[in-house]
């Protein structure tokens, strides 16, 4: 017990601590209008007289990224106190809990903070050596691979990320960074220390391997086809497509036009189809989570952006919002929805956000662990 709380018990100060907010407005995602209260963090909906009004609005189960990066830049690792404000930016527009997909610094403090948003770490990268951005990943050859996924299967909070396919600088082009044998041996040893895997792919090559090897799940996925959509759908693969993130593939094949004409050509395909193979995956029914990707080359902050662009392909508004909230959530292992005596992690927004989406890029208030942090 803390000083502060030995003070408040001594002074028969309880109440200051089972302080009872009360919100007001439709619930999410059904829409029943109801008087949520927050009491000791969770939610309820049992009236406590006198409960201060603190918010009326439509109220959204806490946000999720899907695929962000806290504690990177694009030069690599940043510092704790970059990594804080980086999480702070994430809170601050309602994304309350991060799936981290790959850092290179030991960012598990953040789990001591109840200001900061809930973190699910997927330690560092693997990728193979020379192939993906400096500074970012463990760079290792396919006979470490298991070993590397058993370390980061510790390290982490039970996710491992693969970076599955990048330039090979012989072939010019995107190839599949793990041959088969090693890379279905490493998910299996994931499997094994209770951790999912994922894996950053861009082309195709390398998702049949993946997919038929028992992977969680696959970021961006621009390669997708449709028996391998049917795979994913079959074997309960999930799909983080980073839609806002796939418009940087021009500026990656003009990067690299020069050097690697075939690798650009691959690119620009894979950005030309990008709509029509997410929505294939979608129309087909495979899971499908909002991640921004930010702390590489992107700002952190922009999930309700993730959402729109989402719903710009033509996801339908409750499955825009509930890739990036109430779905997000149950697969990442939290309270999907805000049922009685849930974590008080919420979102309210001053207009109907299934209406206009725009709506989640203006909260009014943001509840993290049943406090009002924004
Ligand atoms: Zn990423």
């Amino acid at each position: 017990m803390g000083h502060g709380e030995a003070r408040a018990v001594a002074s028969g100060g309880m109440a200051a601590q089972t302080r009872v907010l009360r919100f007001r407005g439709p619930v999410l995602p059904d829409g029943e209008s109801r008087d949520l209260y927050v009491v000791d963090g969770t939610v309820t909906y049992e009236p406590h007289d006198g409960a201060e009004l603190a918010a009326e609005g439509w109220i959204v189960p806490g946000l999720v990224d899907a695929h962000c990066h806290i504690g990177l830049d694009p030069e690599g690792g940043v510092s704790d106190e970059e990594s804080e404000r980086q999480a702070i930016a994430d809170r601050d527009a309602g994304a309350l809990l991060l799936r981290d997909c790959g850092s290179p610094v030991d960012t598990s403090w953040i789990h001591d903070r109840e200001d900061l948003p809930r973190l699910i770490r997927a330690g560092r990268h693997l990728a193979r050596t020379r192939r993906y951005i400096r500074n970012y990943a463990h760079e290792i050859e396919p006979d470490q691979l298991s070993s590397y996924v058993a370390q980061e299967a510790e390290r982490g909070d039970g996710w491992v990320k693969l970076v599955g396919d990048w330039i090979e600088r012989e072939a010019g082009d995107l190839t599949p960074s793990w041959p088969r044998e090693e890379v279905q041996a490493a998910i299996r040893v994931a499997h094994e220390h209770g951790a999912r895997v994922t894996a950053h792919v861009f082309g195709r090559a390398a998702l049949p391997d993946l997919i038929e090897g028992g992977i969680d799940c696959i970021e961006h996925g621009t390669g997708l086809t449709t028996d391998l959509i049917d795979t994913m759908v079959a074997n309960g693969v999930a799909l983080v497509p980073t839609v806002v993130q796939l418009d940087n593939f021009p500026g990656y094949a003009e990067a690299a036009a020069d050097k690697f004409p075939a690798y650009a050509e691959s690119i620009l395909d894979l950005y030309a189809r990008r709509r029509q193979t997410i929505m294939a995956a979608y129309d087909a029914g495979v899971a499908i989570y909002a991640g921004t990707d930010a702390g590489g080359v992107l700002p952190h902050g922009g999930i309700a952006g993730e959402v729109l662009e989402l719903a710009d392909y033509g996801f339908s508004p409750t499955d825009a919002l509930g890739a990036a909230s109430w779905h997000a959530r149950a697969w990442l292992g939290l309270d999907g929805t805000l049922a009685e005596g849930s974590p008080a992690d919420f979102v309210v927004v001053g207009r109907d956000p299934l209406k206009d989406l725009s709506a989640l890029r203006e909260p009014t208030r943001i509840v993290l662990r049943g406090k009002v942090v924004a």
